[in-house]
């Protein structure tokens, strides 16, 4: 685990994040008492957001770093930068740390203290992310939590917990999957997963895709 100073004990830096939390709820109470809209709808909105449109930008990334060696290097080196270069950059200026997953070692992140998530590349967290469950078993036992996921790891395996902070979110850039090197990175980013670039799953094999 990074021993970094996480001093955040409100959630002052997730304040963009909470007002538009609050007026998108004020908004879906008024739709809803006026009959225009079903709270399941918005539910699937939300969903769609989490799984789908959010996580995108972080797949181009990973994607991008599986196919462009430099661009490997460029992400190792200053995550911050080559995420920048995509065009994708928080609104408050936290830094980006990728951590590459290798036969060695496999990555998980997580925020002990509140929700710290790289939503720039990912959008919104899972409400899992935020639960006080995930948040410290994360960390006293990732082989525990990753099972749950559906990831069994080799015995062998390291696996690295990175807490999160209001300056330094992580950012897991999975190992490219096996029979992939005719792939466009349009069709690797398909492979990447929200979970994956969480570090509670796995990039998808090309035939979980069919
Ligand atoms: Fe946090």
């Amino acid at each position: 685990m990074s021993g970094h100073h996480h001093d955040h004990d409100d959630h002052h830096h997730d304040n963009h994040y909470s007002d538009m939390q609050a007026r998108v709820k004020a908004l879906e109470t008024l739709l809803t008492e006026k009959g225009l809209i079903d709270p399941d709808a918005i539910d699937a909105i939300v969903e769609t957001y989490e799984t789908k449109v959010g996580p995108r930008n972080g797949a181009r990334v990973v994607a991008k770093a599986w196919a462009d060696r430099n661009f490997a290097e460029w992400l190792k080196r200053d995550a911050t930068a080559a995420i920048a270069s995509l065009g994708y950059t928080g609104r408050q200026g936290e830094h980006m740390r990728a951590v590459f997953n290798t036969a060695e070692t496999h990555n998980l992140v997580v925020c002990t203290l509140c929700s710290c998530y790289p939503w720039s590349v990912l959008g919104l967290p899972p409400v899992w992310y935020k639960a006080p469950a995930y948040r410290s078993r994360a960390v006293i036992d990732p082989r525990g939590v990753l099972a749950e996921f559906g990831v069994t790891l080799p015995e062998t395996m390291g696996i690295r917990v990175w807490d999160s902070t209001a300056e330094l979110r992580y950012l897991v850039v999975p190992q490219r999957p096996a029979d992939t090197e005719g792939l466009a990175e349009e069709a690797l980013a398909n492979l990447v997963t929200r979970d994956s670039m969480i570090g509670t799953g796995l990039a998808l094999s090309p035939e979980a895709l069919r």
